[in-house]
């Protein structure tokens, strides 16, 4: 009988094939004394199972970048950083030296400790970086015990093919491996779509489902199972009727994968010769490539957060070799540069996160360029960055979640300190940088011919518009139903922000999750929009739309629904559109 196990969706694709229990044995840490005159002894064998373990990664990234890609390579990549960092080394020296104890267990306890403070922080990304931290742990406490330690897939065919398989979690070093070997697709007990882990199999391609509860005793070695990693489903076993249905997904999905295939090349252009400019939400270097990889006309968000996720601020030179690694990547495409937009759904270790949580409503709290302009100096030191930024390439600075004039006239003050500042130090950067403002606020919506004085640009944010203007908390699935992008306001709010820009001759981007959904394309082109910046994944996906629709065609059909009243008969606004390319 089908036995259907689900868990978290983690990389789409559908994989039907013979299930492989992976197996892993795991160390045993524990403590034993060392006398004084051991202990450097000890630290050398600590040091030498860190450059054991650097070599192994390192070798292992660099087959992965030539093989694969540098988006997948820089995955692994973070793991060899991680292994650099100097506080946990020094924090397990330390316990060495004071505790007189064996490296295996000084790591261990330095482990729990981080572990500790990352668990007082609820969030899903935090908890993934400790995912991360315990496999780089456990790689270098596998070195300290080469004998005993877990020699990973031992006992796996070197031919995956037709393989699933299925271990209670893995390292992107281990996936990696499994990649090469061919697997057909992954499942595991532990990890998720944040985990690098996860993130690695999607830039790798393989259909995963993480999270899956006991899926290591409830699969069995050699059963044909059928995995739906968009669905985040596994079927055991499956009926004749799960098998044909699925079999016909995969087909249709190779004939999709071609179809893009033979565009990548081609223009983003309507079939009435509207030119679209498509560009990429990328922060990551491996989003970056991947973001060139993929033909993005330049990066629209470069969302700046991750720079402040842990312990102190990041300076000015940090953020400046941030931003000049990006501009080098990016090989002369613009990149747009999101000043910080913490708080509400963006927690982080720069600001007292607890206390931003303390807010009655933190989404409508002190976050984004609120809280930027309390903390002028922290402000100021990524306006800087920024500026000198734009002397290395074509940079632009974008301020989130506006609301007033006075708040942009502010940034200008402060961006004019900053010139001033630099100029005195005589360092280098574009007088002539573009400043604009992101647009999620439905006040800031109503107010584009105000703002417009002080914006070259504009990006419409709408993951954040539709939750101020629905009143419908973005992260609350208790609320998802309400959170609908076809809500007639919302459509109405739309038309009159592209409007107002066209006339006043702003260009305007949308930046949210839906400029990445084909399923809206046609709808944000009836609208007047020009420029979409999504996930460098779904660049090709909106590219065929676009070149299948004639945009005055859904304009009339946009027309025509926004003048039926709404009701039960209305017909849906995203079909009417698709409908009215009938014929082209
Ligand atoms: C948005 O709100 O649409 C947006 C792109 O910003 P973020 O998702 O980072 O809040
Ligand atoms: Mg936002």
């Amino acid at each position: 009988m089908t036995l259907a196990l689900t868990g978290q969706p983690v990389a789409r694709g559908i994989a039907i094939a013979r299930c492989h229990l992976a197996e892993h044995n795991e160390l045993d840490i524990v403590e034993y004394r060392i006398g004084p005159d051991e202990v450097d002894n000890e630290l050398r064998r600590f040091r030498s199972a860190i450059v054991a373990a650097r070599e192994q990664l390192e070798d292992l990234a660099a087959r992965v970048t030539e093989n694969v890609g540098a988006a997948a390579g820089e995955v692994i990549h973070t793991h060899v950083v991680m292994l650099g960092d100097s506080r946990l080394r020094d924090s397990t020296e330390n316990h060495i030296r004071g505790e007189l104890c064996n490296a295996e267990w000084a790591l261990q306890i330095q482990l729990e400790r981080v572990l500790a403070e990352f668990r007082s922080i609820d969030d899903d990304y935090i908890r993934s970086r400790g995912e991360d931290i315990t496999q780089v742990v456990r790689l270098v406490q596998n070195k300290l015990n080469e004998e005993v330690a877990d020699k990973p897939f031992e006992n796996m065919p070197d031919r995956l093919a037709e393989t699933l398989v299925i271990a209670a979690e893995l390292t992107p070093a281990e996936l990696a491996i499994l990649h090469e070997r061919g697997v057909a697709g992954i499942v595991t007990e532990h990890g998720g779509p944040t985990s690098h882990a996860g993130i690695l199999a999607n830039s790798l391609g393989i259909p995963a489902v993480m999270g899956v509860r006991r899926a290591q005793s409830l699969l069995q070695e050699g059963e044909t199972l059928v995995l739906d990693g968009g669905l985040g489903v596994v079927y055991a076993d499956p009926d004749e009727a799960i098998r044909s249905h699925y079999q016909q997904v995969q087909s249709d999905t190779r004939r999709f994968k071609n179809s893009l295939e033979a565009i990548r090349e081609l223009p983003a252009v309507s079939l009435d010769g509207q030119l679209v400019s498509l560009q990429a939400n990328a922060e990551r270097a491996a989003e970056l490539q991947l973001a060139r990889d993929e033909g993005a006309s330049g990066i629209g968000l470069y969302r700046t957060e991750f720079l402040y996720l842990q312990g102190a601020p990041p300076d000015e030179e940090s953020q400046l070799a941030e931003f000049a690694g990006a501009i080098d990547l990016l090989g002369g495409l613009p990149l747009t540069i999101r000043t910080l937009d913490m708080g509400a759904d963006k927690p982080g270790a720069t600001f007292d996160v607890t206390q931003l949580r303390r807010a009655a409503n933190p989404a409508l709290g002190l976050r984004a360029i609120r809280l930027c302009l309390r903390d002028t100096d922290l402000f100021k030191a990524q306006l800087r960055a920024i500026l000198r930024a734009s002397a290395l390439g074509p940079v632009r600075c974008l301020i989130p979640m506006l609301t007033s004039v006075h708040e942009i006239r502010m940034v200008h003050m402060l961006l004019d300190e900053a010139r001033e500042e630099l100029a005195d130090r005589g360092i280098d950067f574009d007088p002539a940088m573009q400043v604009g403002g992101m647009i999620e606020v439905p006040a800031a919506a109503m107010s584009i011919a105000d703002l417009g004085h002080y914006l070259d640009f504009i990006s419409v944010g709408t993951n954040d518009l539709l939750q101020y203007t629905l009143a419908a908390d973005r992260v609350d699935e208790q609320v998802a139903h309400l959170y609908d992008f076809q809500h007639p306001g919302v459509v109405r709010l739309l038309r009159f922000i592209f409007r107002e820009a066209e006339a006043l001759r702003i260009p305007a981007t949308v930046c949210g999750e839906v400029a990445g959904d084909r399923r809206y394309t046609r709808l944000l082109l009836a609208l007047g929009l020009k420029e979409f910046s999504m996930h460098p994944g779904r660049l090709l996906e909106v590219k065929q739309v676009v070149r299948e629709t004639d945009i005055p065609q859904a304009k009339a059909a946009l027309s025509h629904w926004l003048n039926t009243p709404a009701g039960p008969a209305a017909p849906p606004l995203l079909h009417l559109i698709d409908e009215s390319q009938h014929g082209n």
